[in-house]
């Protein structure tokens, strides 16, 4: 028997971890923890709030991993992790030894950061920044929505899970109010003062949607400090200013996902520190973080640079076990946002590790171009279904 490895959690980080390390040594035990039997991406969830797609259109499974790879996919959650003996307990009462171990926990939200807010607040009034059935609740609730309703959607601070996520999040809302709602509003409440693709949000939304989509930095009221339940009313600048929602969407700040915090994986920022040649983590030699809830330098929190981390940690462990030493791998993120279902935007960038972090590759990638003809934005909105498509495959396929 080869070395045994568990990984924990099967978001695009595990799940492309799993199957990568089987495919760069066959001989290796390979572990994959994940409570759910069916995982809903949070990519391509804005498009299932703004009607482009279905909620069974975001499902992924692992039936793959288990019949084609041959991982052992084990339904259960990794209640603790005893790092002295390398073994890890799930709820379910078995133990599994391990000799390496790979953590891709994803995020949990810091639900004391905002008064009124809680885990049982967000059944009635969504975060949706885990997708499946939160999904479901704020798509039948904008669905509920009266015409001339106000949809309000709070956004974190950085760095959260998919920066430009609340603004694609925001154009679907609007493309959904512009088809059946077309009196209606979107107000995004942002505890910060810029954010990811801005220029060519901005411009995308005054073409589409004219002056449906508001924006409010924290400095105008933003920065929501205070949520009502009762009465879907959001308070800021010490209560003095406040809005109230017919649909309220809070995405609260987040860090790593709790079972690496309970393990002393994370530091005072909430995130995990790792070498980011290896992803080991700093706090302990068997134990490796990737996806959001590790700290990879200059990677954003997304399912793509997930899905990189996945296959550059799979690569070092393997090295690891033949006592070969890492190589400087690159990684790569795009993140494609549809603005409209035949407008899309992208930001692109290729990283490299050096000087002890993961910095941007100088002249690699960039963003869409602001000046573009309604063709080019309609390709680039083809291109995300495209991505969407070979990602998903590349992870559960
Ligand atoms: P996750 O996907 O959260 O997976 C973690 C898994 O671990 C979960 O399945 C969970 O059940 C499991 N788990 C947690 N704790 C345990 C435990 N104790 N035991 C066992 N299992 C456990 N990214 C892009 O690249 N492109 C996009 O277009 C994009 N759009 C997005 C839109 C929205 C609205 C949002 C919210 C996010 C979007 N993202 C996008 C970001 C992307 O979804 C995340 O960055 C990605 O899911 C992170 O992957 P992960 O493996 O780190 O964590």
């Amino acid at each position: 028997r080869g070395p045994n490895v568990v990984v924990v959690g099967g978001g695009p980080g595990g799940a492309t971890t799993a199957k990568y390390l089987k495919r760069f040594d066959p001989n290796m035990q390979v572990t994959l923890v994940e409570p759910k039997a069916t995982y809903h991406t949070c990519f391509g969830s804005n498009w299932v709030l703004g009607g482009l797609a279905g909620m069974d259109s975001i499902e992924q499974t692992y039936g793959a991993l288990k019949d084609q790879h041959d991982v052992n996919v084990v339904k259960d959650t990794v209640a603790t992790i005893d790092p002295d003996a390398r073994q890890v307990r799930l709820a379910g009462g078995d133990t599994l030894s391990y000799d390496k171990l790979v953590l891709s926990p994803g995020i949990d939200f810091r639900f004391n950061a905002m008064e009124g807010y809680s885990e049982a607040v967000s059944r009635d009034i969504p975060h949706a920044w885990k997708a499946g059935e939160q999904t479901r609740i704020l798509r039948d609730q904008l669905r509920a929505m009266d015409d001339g309703g106000v949809f309000v959607l709070v956004a974190p601070g950085n760095p959260f899970r998919c920066p430009p996520g609340p603004y694609e999040r925001a154009s679907m809302v609007a493309h959904y109010f512009k088809q059946h709602k077309p009196r209606s509003k979107v107000i995004i409440l942002d505890n910060k003062e810029s954010f990811s693709k801005q220029g060519l949000f901005m411009a995308g939304w005054e073409q589409l949607y004219g002056d449906m989509i508001e924006w409010v930095p924290s400095s105008q009221g933003g920065q929501v400090e205070q949520v009502d339940p009762a009465t879907r009313t959001v308070y800021s600048d010490g209560g003095l200013t406040r809005f109230r929602a017919d649909v309220l969407n809070v995405v609260p700040p987040q860090q790593a996902g709790a079972i690496a915090q309970e393990t002393g994986l994370a530091n005072d920022t909430g995130w995990c520190p790792v070498d980011q040649l290896s992803f080991q983590s700093e706090r302990n030699k068997d134990i490796f973080v990737i996806g959001d809830a590790c700290i990879a330098g200059a990677m954003p929190k997304s399912g793509h640079s997930a899905n990189t981390q996945g296959k550059a940690v799979a690569a070092a462990i393997v090295r690891s076990m033949n006592d070969q030493e890492m190589l400087p791998l690159s990684t790569v993120n795009t993140c494609y946002s549809l603005v409209g279902p035949d407008y899309g935007i992208t930001v692109a960038a290729v990283y490299r590790f050096q000087d002890g972090g993961i910095a941007g590759v100088p002249g690699s990638g960039g963003v869409s171009p602001s000046e573009a003809s309604h063709a080019f934005r309609r390709q680039e909105a083809r291109y995300a279904q495209g991505w969407y498509d070979s990602i998903t495959a590349d992870t559960w396929g």
